[in-house]
């Protein structure tokens, strides 16, 4: 019912020449494939170049991050229409590493949010533990404080353009990735909390991705899961092989 999303995170990696050799590597080994939406989030200087290169591409574009104002005095930010504007059609939202280098708050992560989905942008909205909360036993009261205040106030309709990814901060670049149970049961918490919040119907249609050291060889356990329904993978969506394996084995 729900179509896989398999996202990749390019972080700040990729010049404009390597940014285009691994999109036209993507586009050549993923050409016919339509069991999972693919998505690729390369940093803001190539977006513009990517647009060009997934004309008429299975594959879509997406950002990581933008600020909630439409213009204005903001040196160094980027509008949702700027997005828009440039091919994007997703923007990954309040991603731990915007959180805990970059300091943004849950009420950052609504702002932006609310201002991706004026811009028909798709929100990949972030929430997750870190590793002293999940050792003090409290990834659940973590994940449900993120999902109160930065979805706050999105009705029905919003929500349903949204998409949420489970990132458990630990294992974010470490190579350590949370079992597929550990995964599932934070997604069943999401999914319960989106049932009590909007509706069931609602909360069996929104995708929730999960992340955190995603590569070829995990991918299928955590897609056997009920409530994971695609990955946000960041590492091993720089090497095409890598993404290209991982998008044939979330199906
Ligand atoms: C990410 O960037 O969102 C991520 C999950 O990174 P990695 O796959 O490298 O852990």
């Amino acid at each position: 019912m729900r179509k896989p999303l398999i996202a990749g995170n390019w972080k700040m990696n990729n010049t404009l020449f390597q940014a285009r050799e691994l999109i036209n590597s993507l586009r050549r080994e993923l050409i016919d494939f339509e069991d999972a939406d693919i998505l690729i989030c390369p940093p803001f200087t190539a977006l513009s170049d990517a647009n060009d290169l997934l004309i008429e591409s299975n594959i879509k574009l997406g950002a990581q991050n933008l600020y909630w104002q439409e213009k204005g005095a903001f040196t160094g930010e980027v509008s949702p229409l700027m997005l828009k504007d440039i091919g994007c059609s997703y923007v990954i939202i309040g991603h731990s590493e915007r959180r805990n280098i970059f300091s943004e708050t849950n009420q950052d992560v609504n702002r932006k949010t609310k201002a991706a989905l004026s811009a028909e942008l798709t929100p990949i909205i972030c929430v997750g533990e870190v590793l002293d909360e999940r050792e003090a036993g409290k990834t659940i009261e973590v994940v449900k404080k993120q999902l109160e205040e930065s979805l706050a106030d999105l009705d029905e309709e919003q929500i349903l353009k949204s998409v949420i990814a489970y990132e458990p901060v630990w294992a974010i670049g470490t190579g350590k990735t949370a079992t597929p149970q550990q995964a599932q049961e934070v997604h069943k918490f999401i999914r319960t909390w989106l049932k009590d919040k909007y509706c069931i119907d609602v909360s069996q249609q929104i995708r929730i991705l999960y992340g955190g050291s995603v590569k070829p060889s995990n991918i299928k356990d955590l897609m056997s899961e009920d409530d994971v329904d695609g990955g946000l993978v960041g590492g091993a969506s720089l090497d095409s092989a890598s993404f290209v394996e991982i998008v044939k084995n979330s199906v």
